[in-house]
């Protein structure tokens, strides 16, 4: 392996802008003893000695795969857009749990919008969607 050891950092082959951090992963291993209860051996957890098995080298690339795919997953079915710009990591992405932006003021959906709405406001906005003011 090229690099400095020490620093945890390897060269990247993308080019100057990416690279690559080395993150300490823990492994739980159990004690295998024997008949005097010393311990003789430890054995990895055995989902992570699957995980290798299924997927041999390329099993850090697999986690990073998972890590995506749940972010993905996340994001999409349980956040919602507002009309902010796009910016930084957390872009324009608001949790279901967060109706309205207060930053825009764009609204999760219609049914959050009317669900916050007085009655008088309410019964404006029933008699509109019935087409006006015929009463
Ligand atoms: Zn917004």
């Amino acid at each position: 392996m090229v690099g400095n050891h020490k620093s945890g950092r390897k060269p990247s082959p993308e080019g100057a802008s990416e690279r690559s951090k080395k993150y300490t992963f823990y492994v739980k291993e159990y004690a295998r003893t024997n008949s005097s209860g010393n311990i003789v051996e430890w054995i990895e957890d055995s989902y992570f000695q699957w995980f290798k098995r299924k997927h041999g080298a390329q099993w850090q690339e697999m986690v990073r795969a998972y890590m995506r795919w749940d972010v993905q997953q996340w994001k999409n079915n349980h956040h919602w857009r507002c009309k902010c710009e796009p910016i930084g990591i957390l872009q324009n992405y608001k949790h279901n749990r967060v109706d309205k932006c207060h930053a825009c003021g764009s609204w999760k959906n219609k049914a959050a919008q009317v669900a916050q709405m007085s009655q008088t406001q309410k019964a404006e906005y029933y008699k509109e969607l019935m087409g006006g003011d015929n009463e």
